[in-house]
């Protein structure tokens, strides 16, 4: 998803999907130790694999699902998070779960 200091009209700021849509979702790949490290240990899960969800939703994740949402590490977000884009295929699985419409 995409953050609170993007522009106004970014549909992610009504959305917040995709960080509550699995926790496998939010997970570490690539980035670099450094990056990882810079994440709030709170945030992180006990196998340090990936973000901390409680259930399906990123602990990181501020606000409501569906109405107003932001990500509270946007600037150290995980690589995943900043793949996904408003209107691909993972961003429209996302929103489908939370009977969001679709964005092309
Ligand atoms: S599901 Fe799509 S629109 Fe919603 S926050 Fe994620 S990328 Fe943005
Ligand atoms: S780290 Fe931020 S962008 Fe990534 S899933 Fe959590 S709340 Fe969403």
């Amino acid at each position: 998803m995409t953050g609170a200091s993007d522009i106004v009209d970014n549909p992610c700021q009504s959305c917040g999907a995709c960080c509550g849509y699995s926790a496998n979702w939010p997970r570490f790949t690539i980035e670099p130790d450094e990056a990882l490290d810079a994440i709030p240990a709170a945030l992180v899960n006990d196998r340090q694999s990936g973000m901390r969800c409680d259930g399906d939703r990123c602990a990181a994740l501020a606000g409501t699902i569906g109405q107003a949402t932001a990500c509270t590490i946007y600037d150290l977000r995980p690589d995943v998070c900043r793949v996904c884009l408003p209107g691909d295929a993972e961003c429209n699985m996302a929103r489908r779960k939370f009977g969001l419409a679709p964005l092309t």
